[in-house]
């Protein structure tokens, strides 16, 4: 049976579902397509001790923010699972779960969308399906050799998962230094492989880092007035984690504990990992540029007076590296037993027939506004439109700003669905 709707929103995440309520709010009808349950990834592509690294008062949907009474504290899964679902229940969203999109394309009168439970005729698409659906492996990742176990990140839940003995994880953003530190401390020796990073201290002058990028305005910076947006989308995640305590980790913290840092993974001869020597230069790159941020930071404070409410400056201490890190480890000697790829994700767009893909396989898109797909837009995505794009608290903007273009395209396009 083929259905005739408006808009067909697919992926039923907290982007999904913002882009619903915006829809309905504009009166235009539509259904979110779910493979899963509302919430999926969180439920099934996290690991167990994660906490959200964005402070509770940034979790803001249109319609729907946090409203407990620890506004600094960080939700543990359970506790984000629970506040999408209740977003999914407060804008009505119209949810139709268990059904796999497996093809999206092109017909005369917007798209065909065909589903494991039917298809869909409609004249417009929201693509909300993530950024994150594939672990992003280097291609020697394959012949590692059978002795060691492998996993990625997305498959990982917590240490009694891994084999006793070292681990090597490789990259060093948030989701590597907050499975380093935890693996470390299971008493699997650690060593971490560091590729380009980006370092943040949790609090600085006494205020969360992520209020200062949202009150300098640095989280509602725009894609259309940045000078590089192409580097800018491809900027690692901040070097931070959300813990009660409210820690810095960073790549000191992780050698405090006794977990060896390396250069990045650059590839495997003989039965050898080999690193790059950079790991000096890297470490160096992210000291200078976590100086500048802060400098960003300390001058908008003087701005606005407010030095003598604040505690003093202060710079992290610059990275320690050993004198010589090792630039090989020996993965038949036994030391190494598990490898841990937290080298990244990619979105899936296997089942979009529509030829919208750069040579990345990324949706080619102007601010979420699909390039050469009339009536298809795409959310959800690092700096997508803004800085805080990929965070739950940059959907509602975005959705508002896309629903607006959509509202538009409908307006000004109407064949009639036959
Ligand atoms: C480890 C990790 C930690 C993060 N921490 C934070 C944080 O602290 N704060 C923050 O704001 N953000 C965080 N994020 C970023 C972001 O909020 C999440 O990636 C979020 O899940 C993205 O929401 P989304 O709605 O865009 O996509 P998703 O939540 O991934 O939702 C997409 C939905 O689409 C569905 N789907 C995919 N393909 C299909 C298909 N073919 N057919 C039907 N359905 C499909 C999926 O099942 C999924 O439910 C984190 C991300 C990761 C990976």
């Amino acid at each position: 049976m083929t259905r005739i709707i408006t808009t067909v929103v697919i992926g039923a995440g907290h982007a999904g579902l913002a882009m619903s309520h915006r829809l309905s709010a504009r009166s235009i009808d539509h259904v979110v397509l779910e493979r899963g349950e509302v919430a999926n990834t969180w439920k099934t592509e996290r690991w167990d001790s994660l906490r959200l690294l964005t402070p509770n008062w940034q979790s803001r949907l249109p319609g729907h923010r946090y409203d407990g009474d620890d506004l600094d504290g960080f939700m543990t899964m359970p506790e984000v699972i629970s506040f999408i679902e209740r977003y999914a229940g407060i804008v009505h969203a119209p949810v139709q779960t268990g059904t796999t999109v497996s093809r999206v394309r092109r017909d005369a009168h917007g798209y065909e969308v065909t589903t494991s439970e039917g298809c869909w005729r409609t004249r417009s698409v929201v693509v909300a399906t993530g950024a994150c659906n594939v672990a992003h492996l280097p291609a020697f990742a394959a012949d590692v050799s059978a002795g060691i176990d492998t996993l990625t990140a997305a498959a990982y839940r917590n240490p009694d998962q891994l084999a006793d003995g070292g681990v090597l994880v490789v990259g060093a953003s948030a989701t590597g230094i907050q499975l380093a530190d935890e693996i470390h401390r299971s008493g699997r020796p650690v060593t971490v492989a560091v590729g380009g990073h980006v370092r943040a201290p949790r609090v600085y002058r006494g205020r969360d880092i992520q209020r200062w990028m949202d009150d300098t305005g640095m989280m509602d910076e725009r894609y259309d007035e940045v000078d590089d947006i192409v580097r800018l989308r491809r900027v690692p995640s901040l070097q931070i984690v959300g813990t009660p305590a409210r820690t810095t980790l960073d790549l000191n913290a992780l050698t405090e504990i006794g977990a060896r840092l390396v250069g990045r993974f650059a590839g495997l001869r003989d039965g050898r990992a080999l690193f790059s020597g950079s790991l000096r230069n890297v470490c160096a790159l992210a000291d200078l540029k976590v100086g500048r941020l802060l400098d960003a930071i300390d001058l908008w404070a003087t701005e606005r007076g407010l030095d003598g409410e604040l505690e003093p400056p202060w710079r992290p201490a610059p990275t320690i590296v050993e004198d010589s890190p090792p630039l090989g480890i020996d993965l038949t000697s036994g030391g190494i037993r598990t490898i841990l790829w937290a080298t990244g994700f990619r979105p899936d767009y296997s089942w979009l027939d529509v030829p919208v893909l750069d040579r990345k396989g990324l949706i080619r898109h102007d601010g979420g506004v699909v390039i050469d797909a009339p009536g298809m837009y795409l959310l959800g995505m690092p700096f997508l439109r803004r800085r805080k794009s990929s965070f739950i608290d940059g959907a509602g903007d975005d959705a508002e700003d896309l629903s607006s273009h959509l509202a538009a395209y409908l307006e000004s396009n109407v064949p009639a669905l036959v």
